[in-house]
């Protein structure tokens, strides 16, 4: 497989990630990148996704934990600079067709700023 090829099979979030096309970037260290959702469900949406291109969740396997980790570790920070630690706020992470997932690189939404319902539709 050559370059070109390989580079056409980034995903949208790598090419943020890579700053290959634009995002409002809230946080970012060496493992995980967090984000403004481009297209908000709620008055806070953030994407929080690994730098390593992990699929989707079911995909993830023993070496990914510490990435993991740091994105559960990292919310509540991410969350109370973007103002809705103390009001609340949840994390999804859609897997697969059922489960809503659009794009093929993990990520973790943080959504908040108005009452979520329960369960999600
Ligand atoms: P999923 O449906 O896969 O769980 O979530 C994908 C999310 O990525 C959606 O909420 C969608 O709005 C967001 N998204 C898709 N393309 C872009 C983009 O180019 N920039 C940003 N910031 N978000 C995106």
């Amino acid at each position: 497989m050559d370059n070109q090829l390989l580079m056409s099979e980034k995903t949208i979030f790598e090419k943020i990630i890579d700053r290959e096309i634009p995002a409002e970037l809230v946080y970012e260290d060496e493992l995980i990148v967090a984000f403004k959702d481009v297209n908000p469900k709620a008055p806070v949406h953030i994407l929080i996704i690994p730098r390593k291109a992990i699929p989707r969740v079911a995909e993830a396997n023993e070496e990914d934990q510490q990435v993991l980790g740091r994105i559960l570790c990292k919310a509540g920070e991410i969350a109370d600079k973007a103002g809705v630690k103390e009001s609340g706020f949840r994390l999804v992470i859609n897997n697969g067709k059922d489960g809503g997932e659009s794009v093929p690189h993990l990520h973790c939404h943080l959504l908040g700023g108005r009452p979520l319902e329960w369960p999600p539709g």
